[in-house]
């Protein structure tokens, strides 16, 4: 078995490590916003129905949505993550018209889960561990709309007050490739558990990208920071671009400066949003309309009952069961309406069993290519 080495940017001074954080936003499958009545499906016609207090109105309070936080539990714990059983909402101060209370309730220092880890596959027979520092909960902003209107900006509220969960991993990750699987693998896992839909390009998962450089065994680069990329082809260009550009511009005798920067999909560059010395003071404090999360041992307990199958825990029994490779088992976990087809086929006939190869050779390529060819998936084929 070839050894496995992550992608190194080959620079004129010899080869640079690459380090990558990721910031992923996940947008928690539930009817409700996060601290009001409102309807959580920002799809509609923009600003109907919205409740009080996600417009910010005088007098309105918050009260937690009790099955956002069931749901993030439960992706905690599909994340192998200790839940805490006391968390803090805390307000993050800022001003922006999609903002109408002027703070995000957000949590800060005491988050509703911490310490996880999702495992990849780097090849054939290895995985790798990419540890996540927290999950926690918060809620959306509203939408600004420049392009209604020659000479005005419109605002859509409907996403204002959605729960949103923020998963942050540790800077795990060593190159473009990795950090596409622990996306793809992060989706896969809350589409198992049902908590978040998974689809980027209506918005309901974001990923911001925490890149740096840096010479083998040196200490960890000063990082940029790539926000708001909305494809995991888009999530692995970013990376690879900049973590050229910041081999380049060190090998030219400069330095890194902390920042946020946008990616733009038409020329594949990063380009400068804002300098670390734009950063905001948010302020935080303690929410002192809500009162501190306290979860019992036992409701982590009911919940932990009601988790499904996991991908890896599937994997693993394709792989026992049919003595399928970890490639095969893995491509039919990766999505599961992939796994759901798989064991619908396999049980229809029970000769099928010995012949599971060749249902998942038909799967993946016969079946998956006149899909493609269609422009449809197993959901609306
Ligand atoms: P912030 O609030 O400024 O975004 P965080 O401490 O929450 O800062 O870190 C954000 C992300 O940056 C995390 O995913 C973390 O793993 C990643 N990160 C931290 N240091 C580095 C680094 N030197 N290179 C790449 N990623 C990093
Ligand atoms: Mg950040």
């Amino acid at each position: 078995m070839s050894e496995y080495n992550a992608k190194k940017i080959k620079g004129t001074s010899g080869e640079w490590d690459i380090v990558i954080g990721l910031e992923v936003h996940a947008q928690v499958t539930t009817n409700l916003k996060l601290f009001s009545n409102g309807a959580a499906d920002f799809r509609k016609e923009a600003n109907q129905k919205l409740d009080l207090l996600d417009i910010g109105l005088p007098g309105t309070l918050p009260v937690i949505n009790s099955m956002a936080v069931d749901q993030a539990i439960k992706t905690g714990l599909a994340l192998n993550a200790t839940i805490n059983k006391k968390s803090i909402f805390d307000r993050k101060n800022y001003f922006y018209p999609d903002l109408p209370l002027g703070y995000q309730i957000s949590q800060f220092k005491d988050p509703i889960v911490s310490e996880g880890y999702i495992n990849i596959d780097i090849s054939e027979d290895k995985t790798k561990t990419i540890k996540i520092e927290r999950l926690h909960l918060e809620q959306d902003a509203g939408k600004s709309l420049h392009d209604q209107s020659p000479d005005k900006t419109f605002i859509d509220y409907n996403r204002a007050g959605v729960a949103l969960m923020e998963i942050v991993s540790y800077p795990d990750l060593s190159d473009w490739v990795e950090a596409g699987d622990y996306l793809t693998k992060l989706r896969s896992i809350l589409r198992f558990a049902n908590t978040c839909d998974g689809n980027m390009e209506e918005g309901s998962l974001r990923c911001d990208a925490n890149v740096s450089v840096r010479k083998p065994k040196e200490s960890l680069g000063i990082r940029c920071e790539i926000k708001n990329l909305n494809s995991i082809k888009n999530l692995m260009k970013a990376i690879e671009y900049e973590a050229n550009r910041q081999v380049k511009s060190l090998e030219s005798g400069n330095k890194i400066v902390q920042e946020t920067r946008l990616f733009d999909t038409n020329s594949g560059k990063t380009k400068t949003m804002r300098s670390k010395e734009e950063a905001h003071d948010y302020r935080y404090f303690p929410d002192p309309d809500l009162l501190p999360l306290e979860i019992s041992q036992e409701e982590i307990g009911k919940i932990k009952s009601l988790i499904p199958e996991l991908p890896d825990e599937l994997k693993n029994k394709f792989i026992e069961t049919y003595k399928l490779s970890n490639y095969d088992a893995s491509v039919l976990t990766a999505e599961k309406q992939t796994s759901d087809y798989f064991n619908e086929t396999i049980n229809s006939d029970p000769e099928l069993k010995n012949y599971a190869k060749i249902v998942v050779n038909w799967i993946t390529s016969e079946l998956f290519s006149l899909l493609n060819k269609n422009n449809q998936d197993l959901n609306n084929s």
